[in-house]
């Protein structure tokens, strides 16, 4: 897999930010380390076929026009990152953050998502459960027990997600091979045996809250 990461605008403030807190070598070598932790790890997928095959790995530093401003967006093999958030973010946090949204940008690239059928809560959640798994989350992260509905999104859909792996180690990667060419959410039954509500409920009930 080829890499490319392109400063979009190197002459703003958050531009050379980039370059002397992370920098495009500094990128170039977290990539390969990420991916394989979502192809192993996350996603335990040990056959190359199961994977996403992409030939080409694209990172933009660039302004992105939405408000209000992800920190990054990610669609087919390009994963953007914006420039703002890199001026906003705290020299001494600068490395560990980046890192940690690559992770999150990066496992929307490679995981399967069912034709974009599933829902777009759960992808996020996978997405933000990468990085709780990876254990790239800040103190403050959501606690378990959290949220109204299990694909409410990142971070209260993680919490879901951990809950699940917990009932049956690599439900996520399970989850992930079954979403690979349609989404149902049967699936969740399939894997653990139970409905996505019944886990619900159990999940909430588990850490005291009501549904
Ligand atoms: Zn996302």
């Amino acid at each position: 897999m080829e890499f490319r990461v392109i400063n979009d605008v190197p002459k703003t403030p958050g531009g050379i930010k980039f370059e002397k807190e992370i920098g495009i070598p500094f990128t170039k070598q977290i990539l390969p380390k990420i991916i394989n932790y979502i192809w192993s790890t996350l996603f335990q997928q040990n056959n190359p076929s199961e994977r996403k095959n992409i030939d080409v790995l694209q990172v933009f530093i660039t302004k992105i026009d939405e408000k209000p401003t992800p920190v990054g967006v990610a669609y087919g093999n390009t994963i953007n990152i914006s420039v703002d958030f890199i001026q906003e973010t705290k020299t001494e946090e600068m490395k560990w953050y980046f890192t940690a949204v690559m992770l999150h940008e990066a496992t929307h690239v490679f995981q399967w998502n069912g034709e974009w059928e599933c829902p777009s809560g759960l992808r996020e959640g996978v997405a933000e459960y990468a990085m709780l798994k990876a254990n790239y989350v800040k103190p403050n992260f959501l606690k378990p027990g959290e949220g109204d509905r299990w694909d409410q999104g990142y971070a209260f859909t993680a919490r879901f997600l951990e809950y699940c792996e917990g009932l049956v180690p690599g439900f996520v990667a399970k989850l992930n091979k079954k979403m690979r060419k349609t989404y149902n959410v049967l699936y969740f039954k399939e894997i653990t045996g139970k409905s996505v509500e019944q886990l619900w409920m159990d999940y909430k009930a588990k850490y005291g809250k009501k549904n």
